[in-house]
């Protein structure tokens, strides 16, 4: 099994992971790809409230059953407490230790990732696999990772922070993130007085 490992805040998904995800498991001949729901996001500790991860996690399921490869994982939410990738490798890896496991990352996130936690075990765990992301440049050279698999894209100018700041401002969502992801915005109001915390 060459399992994907594509970690998120997912708040909410939208069509720029679905089509990341495909073109990553395309370009790495991956069997699946696990959306891993991020628990606390220690990168956006601080910075705005973050949806509950139990019903960030409720999307995410409720959108890729119906999409066949993809899968929703909870494993950070009942973990608890920071979501560091890193953990989330060494367990995945002590419960499938035949599985050859794929670090699935946008262009933004894979600059980023000198500075999560205990990254330099990073490269022991997966391979990484980037996608290019719009407005970042696409590097091969991250960590110690021996030969990134660069998954290509079209280049889609979506962000969960867009989404959140159009579902704030009234304006249309349609065609951006599936249909399910934004019943669930209406259901739970959400997004509707999004500040930024300071
Ligand atoms: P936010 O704006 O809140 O940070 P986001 O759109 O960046 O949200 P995340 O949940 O932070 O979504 O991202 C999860 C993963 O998906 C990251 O690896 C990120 O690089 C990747 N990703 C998100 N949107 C895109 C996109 N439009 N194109 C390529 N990769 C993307
Ligand atoms: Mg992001």
């Amino acid at each position: 099994m060459r399992l994907g490992v594509f970690g998120g805040t997912f708040d909410p998904i939208h069509i720029g992971h679905l089509v990341a995800a495909q073109n990553a498991m395309h370009a790495a001949k991956l069997d699946r790809v696990l959306f891993i729901v991020a628990n606390q996001p220690w990168q956006k500790e601080g910075t705005r409230e973050v949806t509950d991860a139990h019903l960030r996690y409720l999307v995410v399921t409720q959108v890729l059953e119906s999409i066949p490869g993809l899968d929703a994982s909870d494993i950070e939410i009942r973990r608890g407490g920071l979501s560091y990738s890193v953990d989330t490798l060494i367990e995945l890896n002590t419960a499938h230790p035949d599985y050859e496991l794929f670090l699935v990352v946008g262009a933004d996130a894979a600059l980023q990732m000198p500075t999560w936690e205990r990254a330099e075990e990073l490269s022991r765990l997966a391979r990484l696999v980037i996608v290019n992301r719009y407005g970042y440049p696409t590097i091969d050279n991250v960590l110690d990772f021996d030969e990134p698999i660069l998954a290509e894209m079209p280049w889609l100018d979506i962000s969960s922070t867009d989404l959140r700041e159009r579902v704030r401002d009234h304006r249309p969502l349609q065609f951006l993130l599936p249909e399910t992801a934004i019943d669930a915005i209406e259901v739970h109001s959400l997004y509707r007085g999004d500040e930024v915390i300071n």
